[in-house]
Order: C-alpha cells, then sequence, then structure tokens
C-alpha cells in the first residue's frame, strides 16, 4: 500500500482525479463555472497545437540542418570550453615531482590553493641510492650530507625551473 501510495502514476491520476472532484465541489458550492472555463483554456491551447501550415520542402530540410548545426556547434564549443578546463587544473609540471639540486636529490609534490599550485613536502634524498636522508645522512652508503637547501630555497629554485621551462618531462 504504502509503496501504491507513493507510484508517482498513483500522486499524478490521484491528483488529476482529486483536483477535479474539486472543482466540481466547487462548482456546486459558488457555482461558477471552474471546470468550464478550464475545458475552455484547454481547448484554445489543442486548437492553437493544431494549426496547420503549409510549408516547403527546403523549409523543413533547413530547419532540420539548423538544428544538426546546433546541436554540432554545442557540443564543438563544449569541448573547447572543457579543453580550457583541463589546462588550468592539470598544469604542464605536474609531473615534475623530483630534481637534483647541488648533489641532493630533492622530491616533492603540490598542492593546490584555488587555482594556484605550489610546491610542498619536500623530502631530501641519497641521488645514489634513492634513498631519504636522515639527519642529513644516507643510511645505505653513509654519505653525509652537508648542503641541504631549506624549504624556501627549493620552493625558488622548483619555481624558477617551472617558469623557464628547464625541467624534464
Ligand atoms: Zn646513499
Amino acid at each position: 500500500m504504502k509503496n501504491f501510495l507513493k507510484n508517482p502514476w498513483t500522486i499524478g491520476i490521484g491528483t488529476a482525479i482529486l483536483s477535479v472532484i474539486l472543482m466540481r465541489i466547487l462548482d456546486k458550492i459558488a457555482d461558477t463555472k471552474l471546470l468550464f472555463g478550464l475545458w475552455t483554456i484547454i481547448k484554445k491551447i489543442i486548437l492553437f497545437f493544431d494549426k496547420k501550415y503549409v510549408v516547403s520542402l527546403w523549409f523543413l530540410i533547413l530547419i532540420s540542418f539548423s538544428a544538426f548545426l546546433i546541436v554540432v556547434l554545442y557540443f564543438y564549443l563544449k569541448s573547447l570550453f572543457s579543453n580550457e578546463k583541463e589546462n588550468i587544473n592539470d598544469p604542464f609540471f605536474l609531473n615534475y615531482t623530483s630534481d637534483n639540486f647541488d648533489g641532493v636529490l630533492y622530491k616533492w609534490r603540490y598542492f593546490k590553493n584555488y587555482d594556484k599550485y605550489s610546491s610542498t613536502d619536500y623530502m631530501a634524498y641519497c641521488p645514489k641510492d634513492n634513498c631519504i636522508l636522515l639527519h642529513n645522512r644516507c643510511s645505505i652508503c653513509g654519505t653525509y650530507f652537508t648542503n641541504i637547501h631549506d624549504n624556501s630555497k627549493l620552493a625558488v629554485l622548483i619555481g624558477h625551473k617551472i617558469e623557464n621551462n628547464l625541467f624534464q618531462k
């Protein structure tokens, strides 16, 4: 019963029947011509859409062709727009996440702040062993690195490579 009441057909038909009954009651009570008036309006609408026109074949072809053109144009413009959006969302440098600066390998990622990407989470690695440095020392080969750059210098170095297109793609 619950499903029957929730069914859109039940609701639609039920509403239609109820509104007719309601208008009938209103007719009786207020002696208005509500139902008749509504029927007149519906008849006018039906007559309006029932009008017949004589059109030539070339006009029909032109209409169909225009509709086709509009659809094509719509998808063309949409693809242009979405490409542009993709470029903004996915800048060319997002795969550039590691580099060697002065003998130390650094890896990082990017974070997005509104439309701007910034590098972050810089990690220093031994370039020979590809191992994260622990207190500036490589746990594999024992090399001690004295020239580890701080975050702000790395941000500048990475930004410089991106801006001047100097990084390996
Ligand atoms: Zn090492």
